[in-house]
């Protein structure tokens, strides 16, 4: 039998730990897969679709993440809320899932933070989307924080027309105040190579309880850093790009892990992240 293929698509895709990660993921299922790296961007998919249905499925990164939706059969029930895919399976039909929300869940949960309560949002763009959706399937009392007060309010009504009972305020970054049980920062604000940086005062974050950052490089940025000085329990995002990429081969071929296996493997994707970027 031919070995099945993957990718991951993207544009521009450099660096990308997904090769590293899902060859992994599939040796550990004892699952044969051929996994590369496609850069194509949102308008070669009219030409490229061809090559792409032939794999067996693949991974969707920026900016394709809306634009392949057109090309594909169906979406299931939560890439369809959040009109994103990231994860592709193809078979009699094509199908796009998004697997991010898994992420972000697993995260939290094996970082023992519980998604309830206060929760301030940083950001308006995809991982902000991910966050504050799964904030409100949750109940949480949402507070989304941003530069731009009109992307906040905007995001915030696309969320409410989506999910009714969705319970969220707007702020000004520079006018965050309060407790809150956690704080999940969806900004690029900190990451490599501008590590130096956080996304919001260090007055507001020392009233927060659990402190989640979505950016994976650096391991731990300053924000994770001066959230464990406080005392508060802080994450980064390492686990969660290891976690949607499981909840893929979970889609793919229903493969199921041993936690001790992932856990090593959110330890060795931060050594490999370290040896391709801080050579
Ligand atoms: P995105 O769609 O480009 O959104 C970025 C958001 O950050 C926008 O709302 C932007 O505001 C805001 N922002 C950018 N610079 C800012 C600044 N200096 N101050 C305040 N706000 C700022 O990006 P994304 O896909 O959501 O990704 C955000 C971060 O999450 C990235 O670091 C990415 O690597 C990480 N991420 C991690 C995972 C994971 O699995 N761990 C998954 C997805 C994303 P404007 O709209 O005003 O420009």
């Amino acid at each position: 039998m031919p070995e099945r293929k993957f990718a991951v698509i993207g544009h521009p895709i450099g660096h990308t730990m997904s090769p590293f990660i899902h060859k992994r993921l599939f040796e550990l299922a004892h699952e044969k897969g051929e996994y590369t790296i496609l850069d194509i961007s949102p308008d070669e998919l009219p030409v490229k679709i061809k090559n792409l249905n032939e794999l067996s499925g693949y991974n969707i990164t920026i900016p394709n993440k809306q634009a392949i939706i057109p090309y594909l059969d169906r979406l299931d029930e939560k890439a369809a809320l959040y009109g994103s895919v990231n994860t592709v399976k193809n078979g009699s039909e094509c199908v796009g899932f998004t697997t991010d929300p898994n992420g972000f869940l697993k995260a939290l949960e094996y970082a023992n933070i519980s998604f309830s309560g206060n929760i301030a949002i940083i950001g308006c763009g995809g991982a902000a989307r991910t966050f504050l959706y799964e904030a409100a399937l949750a109940g949480c009392n949402i507070t989304l924080v941003a530069r731009d007060i009109g992307k906040a309010d905007s995001l915030a009504k696309e969320a409410v027309q989506k999910i009714p009972n969705a319970n969220i305020n707007t702020c000004l970054i520079s006018d965050l105040n309060g407790e809150f049980d956690l704080l999940a920062n969806a900004t690029p604000v900190g990451m490599y190579p501008n590590t130096n940086h956080i996304p919001v005062s260090e007055k507001a974050l020392a009233k927060c309880k659990n402190v989640f950052d979505a950016i994976y490089n650096p391991l731990e940025t300053v924000l994770i850093q001066k959230a464990k000085a406080n005392g508060s329990n802080a994450v980064g995002g390492m686990s969660m790009l290891v976690w949607q990429a499981v909840a893929a081969h979970e889609i793919w071929d229903n493969s199921t892990y041993h936690i001790d296996d992932i856990n090593q493997l959110i330890e060795d994707s931060a050594k490999e992240m370290k040896k391709i970027f801080y050579k």
